[in-house]
């Protein structure tokens, strides 16, 4: 990291941030050495390398190419709408294709790029990734796509028609493509948006099975009714704000299924955060875990009486100075054995869970201040076990919980000793 930000950053600073990232946001080394290098690089990780790129074929690609250029043919491709911290971009994304395979790619910075689906391009200084065992193709600062003029080339049809396999809606990952699901329909919905300039209708709802809920959505009009059972073939997934999304695209057919049939409740949703972690995501999971940290702006807070955000010294962001109406919330960081999770807990929540009403909380205030507020309810929380449900995003700084739900889970101590030495015993 040193020799790649040079002077950015000074190694007493860099040491203060890698403590941060590793031991405040409880993220791995990558994503630590990812994030550093953005926030002082301006960069993406594709800076790291200099040399000259190679030209391969999409058969030949690793997943570890830094510097590559491929000259391939759109099998398909869509514009994306995603929010990099707060800030909404349009990014592009598809499939792209060779005679010798086919795969997923991403232009990050597309600027008034246009691509046209079966037309060949040139990509240059493209960068690759492995996800689930998948060649992903991007396109950082540095890359470029050019049209090759003139040239032709033939898909062998076996690439394009790949088989749709069977999923439970409980083990969906973000990135997956050509999946078949079985489910009923929780809602549905239909909103009219603009697209491009031209007004269409999305259609948009929950669908669950006896493993987990997805919010699925369709360009086209299926007909779906709430409480059907329904076999959904050739969906794939992408992640919408973080939260693994099933779509329902041009090749997506739909069936009618004749049975009853079991859904989750919020129980059996749960999930551990090293489950989470490799999904990516997902509606209403529950999870039980320890409170091991309590972080800043947690407490009595004050909100932006027209956002909603909450303010700092009554300064909201987006409505400069206001008259903040006072809340109660609790960040904090769950760890579950398996791994660590954010969770942002709301005001009901955090005065059942510690105790520490709205009322109360004002009086404390006002009699000691403020931070008294925090240090009060971290006292009560602080490695305590809890169990959350809510939804569950993830991003740069790994899972993030919205809690909807939380209760203290009370362990019998005596019990719990009673049962490990039990099992201590019965090993040895
Ligand atoms: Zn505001």
């Amino acid at each position: 990291m040193k020799r790649v930000l040079g002077n950015k950053i000074d190694e007493e600073q860099l040491i203060t941030e890698v403590n941060r990232y590793l031991n405040d946001y409880h993220v791995g080394i990558d994503a630590a050495k990812r994030g550093i290098i953005r926030k002082y690089g301006g960069a993406d990780s594709s800076s790291f390398v200099t040399a000259s790129s190679v030209v391969k074929k999409i058969g030949e690609l690793t997943g570890s190419e830094q510097n590559v250029d491929i000259v391939a043919k759109i099998v398909y491709v869509e514009n994306k709408d995603i929010t990099v911290k707060g800030l909404s971009k349009t990014i592009i994304s598809g499939i792209l294709g060779d005679e010798t395979g086919t795969a997923s790619f991403t232009i990050w910075e597309p600027g008034v790029t246009v691509l046209d689906k079966g037309s060949v391009y040139n990509f240059r200084n493209c960068y690759c990734k492995l996800w689930n065992e998948k060649v992903q193709i991007n396109l950082g600062n540095r890359g470029r796509v050019e049209a090759a003029a003139g040239v032709t080339m033939d898909l062998p049809e076996r690439s394009i028609s790949m088989s749709s396999s069977e999923c439970k809606i409980g083990s969906i990952k973000e990135g997956m493509g050509n999946v078949t699901v079985t489910g009923r329909i929780m809602s549905t919905e239909a909103r009219n948006v603009m697209v491009r300039g031209e007004p269409k209708t999305v259609y948009s709802g929950i669908i669950a099975d006896d493993t987990g809920k997805i919010q699925y959505s369709a360009w086209n009009d299926f007909s779906l009714k709430e409480g059907e059972t329904l076999c959904i073939k050739n969906a794939y997934i992408r992640a919408w704000k973080g939260i693994p999304q099933l779509n329902m695209g041009d090749r997506c057919e739909v069936s009618r299924v004749d049975s009853v049939f079991e859904v989750v409740n919020a129980d059996s949703s749960r999930k551990t955060v090293d489950e989470i972690t490799r999904i990516g995501g997902g509606l209403d999971i529950c999870v039980e875990g320890l409170i091991v940290d309590m972080k800043a702006g947690s407490g009595l807070i004050k909100r932006c009486p027209h956002c909603n955000r909450s303010i700092l010294n009554g300064v909201c962001t987006a409505h400069g100075q206001v008259e903040g109406t006072p809340d109660l919330r609790l960040k904090v960081v769950i760890d579950d054995g398996t791994g660590a999770l954010g969770a942002i807990i709301n005001r009901a929540d955090t005065e059942a869970l510690t105790g520490v009403t709205m009322k109360a909380a004002e009086g404390l205030a006002m009699a000691q201040g403020e931070g008294v507020v925090a240090r009060e309810m971290a006292s009560k929380v602080l490695m305590k076990r809890v169990r959350v449900t809510g939804n569950v995003m993830s991003d740069n700084f790994g899972p993030s919980m919205i809690v909807k739900g939380a209760s203290r889970v009370e362990v019998d101590v005596e019990s719990e000793a009673a049962k490990l030495l039990d099992e201590v015993e019965a090993s040895i």
